[in-house]
C-alpha cells in the first residue's frame, strides 16, 4: 500500500533566501514525513537540479517550484509555478529579467540606510546572500539583526523594510500577465501564493483572484506557513468560489527563522481539491 501524500508545495533554499542548500531542504523535508516536496525560490530555478538528485535518494517526489515576484495594481503579490519544463526559454528568460533589477534595488536600499546613518547595509546584505542575483529584503533582516539592531529579522521588516519605513524602496517586478504567461508557456500551474498576506481589500482580493483566473490561474495556497485558521476557513470559501484547486506550503525559510517547519501544516479542508491533481506526478 502506498502511504498517503504528504505535500509542502512552498519552500527556500540558499539560492533565495532560504538558509539551507537544496540538498538540505529536501532531506529535511524528507526527514519530516513530507512525500511530495515543491521548491519555490524566488524568482530563480536553479536549485532544482540539485534538489532533484537529493530527491532521487530521499525517495521524495520533487516538483519543480518557483515563486515569481509579480505586481498587481502597484502592489507586490507572489505567483508560485509548479511542474512546469524547468527548460523552457520563455520561462527562463522571464525569470531571468525578474531577477535583473533586484541588485540594483539593493543598492538603493543600502543607500537609504546610509542617509539614516546606517552604513556598510548594502555590502552586510551581499555577504547573507548565497545568490548574489537573489539579493532580498530578508538579507537586509539578517544583516541588521547581525550588526545588533534588532533580534529578530520579523522586528527588522516592521521597522525598516515596510512601505513607509526608511529602508524600503519601491521596485518594478513583473507584470501578472507575463508572469502567467511565462509559467502556462512551460506547462505549469499557477498559484496564488499566501493570499492573506497582501495588504489589499477584501473587495481588491476578489478582483486580483479574478484576473488570475482570466489568465488561466488554477490554484491559490489555502493552507500555508502564514495563515490562521480563520484565514484558511477565508480562502477555502475563496477557492470554492472561484473553483480553484488549493495548495499546501510552509513556506519554509530555515529553522528559527519561519513559524512552521517543512511538512508542519495541517491537511487541506476535505472538500477542496489539492492542486497536485493538476500535476503528473
Ligand atoms: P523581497 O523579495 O526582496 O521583497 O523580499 C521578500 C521576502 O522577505 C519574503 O519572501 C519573505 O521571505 C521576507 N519577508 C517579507 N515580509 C516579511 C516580514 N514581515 N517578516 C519577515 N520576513 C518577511
Ligand atoms: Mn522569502
Ligand atoms: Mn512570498
Ligand atoms: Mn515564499
Amino acid at each position: 500500500m502506498s502511504s498517503p501524500i504528504n505535500f509542502d508545495f512552498h519552500c527556500h533554499s540558499t539560492v533565495s533566501d532560504g538558509l539551507l542548500p537544496p540538498a538540505q531542504v529536501v532531506a529535511r523535508a524528507a526527514d519530516r514525513g513530507v512525500s511530495h516536496l515543491a521548491l519555490t525560490d524566488h524568482d530563480d530555478i536553479d536549485g532544482l537540479p540539485e534538489a532533484r538528485q537529493a530527491a532521487a535518494a530521499a525517495e521524495l517526489v520533487l516538483v519543480n517550484g518557483v515563486e515569481i515576484s509579480i505586481e498587481w495594481e502597484n502592489h507586490p503579490i507572489h505567483v508560485v509555478g509548479l511542474g512546469f519544463d524547468a527548460s523552457h526559454p520563455d520561462l527562463v528568460a522571464g525569470l531571468a529579467s525578474v531577477r535583473g533589477g533586484r541588485v540594483e534595488r539593493a543598492r538603493r536600499m543600502g543607500d537609504a540606510f546610509a542617509a539614516i546613518g546606517i552604513p556598510g547595509v548594502f555590502e552586510g546584505a551581499m555577504r547573507h546572500a548565497g545568490n548574489p542575483l537573489l539579493i532580498s529584503r530578508s538579507h537586509f533582516a539578517r544583516h541588521l539583526v547581525e550588526i545588533g539592531l534588532f533580534k529578530e529579522p520579523r522586528n527588522v521588516f516592521d521597522h525598516y523594510l515596510v512601505p513607509g519605513k526608511p529602508g524600503y524602496v519601491e521596485h518594478r517586478w513583473a507584470s501578472l500577465g507575463d508572469a502567467m504567461g511565462w509559467i502556462h508557456a512551460a506547462g505549469g500551474v499557477a498559484v496564488v501564493a499566501h493570499p492573506a498576506r497582501y495588504k489589499i481589500s477584501n473587495a481588491q482580493m476578489r478582483r486580483f483572484l479574478s484576473d488570475f483566473k482570466d489568465l488561466g490561474g488554477q490554484a491559490i495556497e489555502v493552507v500555508c506557513g502564514s495563515h490562521s485558521p480563520d484565514h484558511v476557513l477565508h480562502y477555502a470559501r475563496l477557492a470554492r468560489h472561484f473553483a480553484f484547486h488549493a495548495s499546501r506550503g510552509s513556506d519554509f525559510h530555515g529553522a528559527g527563522e519561519s513559524y512552521v517547519d517543512l511538512g508542519g501544516l495541517p491537511s487541506l479542508p476535505e472538500d477542496l481539491k489539492p492542486v497536485w491533481r493538476l500535476l503528473d506526478l
